[in-house]
């Protein structure tokens, strides 16, 4: 597995899932959530409501993670993710290591071989993009390590980028990777 960082826009990513920073509701938000439900489609928040209707009706718990269409996105599926808002107290890194390791859980259960993150709770919900990255980081370590979840289970994920908006965020992650080892290093 390899990890990319790049700078841009993950709504135009060409990979199997692209990870969306949403809040609970799953009704749309600023930030990431509303370019991506800008580039996807009405359709897009027709099938988050169609999950609040069904299976969520309370919305999506912080550190969750559920799949939809990518409707008009070249990304094939959607992976809703909710970070934990340091504006409301949710300070605990686990969280945050939640939301990574259960979006890979649900994008290697659809089968993808390519997976884009953006700074998961580095917006509007207030962590310091460093301690996004080096949370990010290590998730992603642990996922493609465990026995049951990553290299040693046959998990088809081959790439694994985070494509972040700012110059600013992109220098912290960065340097952030060069000093995290890791098997893909
Ligand atoms: P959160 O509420 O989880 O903090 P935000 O959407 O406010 O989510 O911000 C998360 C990160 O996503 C921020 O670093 C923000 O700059 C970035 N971002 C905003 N739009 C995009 C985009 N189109 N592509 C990638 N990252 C984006």
């Amino acid at each position: 597995m390899r990890i990319d960082i790049l700078h841009g826009d993950i709504t135009t990513r060409p990979v199997d899932v692209i990870v969306n920073a949403a809040n609970s509701s799953l009704l749309g938000g600023g930030g990431v959530d509303g370019a991506i439900h800008r580039a996807a489609g009405p359709e897009l928040l027709e099938a988050c409501r169609r999950l609040r209707r069904s299976e969520l009706p309370d919305g999506l718990p912080v550190g969750a993670a559920v799949a939809t269409p990518g409707f008009r996105l070249p990304a094939r599926w959607v992976v809703h993710t909710v970070g934990p808002n340091r504006h409301a107290g949710q300070t605990d890194p686990a969280l945050l290591a939640s939301c990574f390791n259960e979006s890979l859980k649900v994008a290697t259960g659809l089968g993808a071989r390519s997976v884009a993150f953006p700074a998961i709770s580095a917006g509007i919900y207030g962590w310091d993009a460093r301690q996004v990255a080096e949370v990010a980081f290590d998730a992603v370590r642990s996922f493609w390590s465990s026995p049951s979840a990553g290299a040693a289970s046959g998990s088809p994920l081959e790439l694994v980028e985070f494509v972040l908006f700012s110059e600013e965020t992109t220098a912290v992650f960065r340097a952030e990777f060069e000093a995290s080892p890791g098997p893909w290093t």
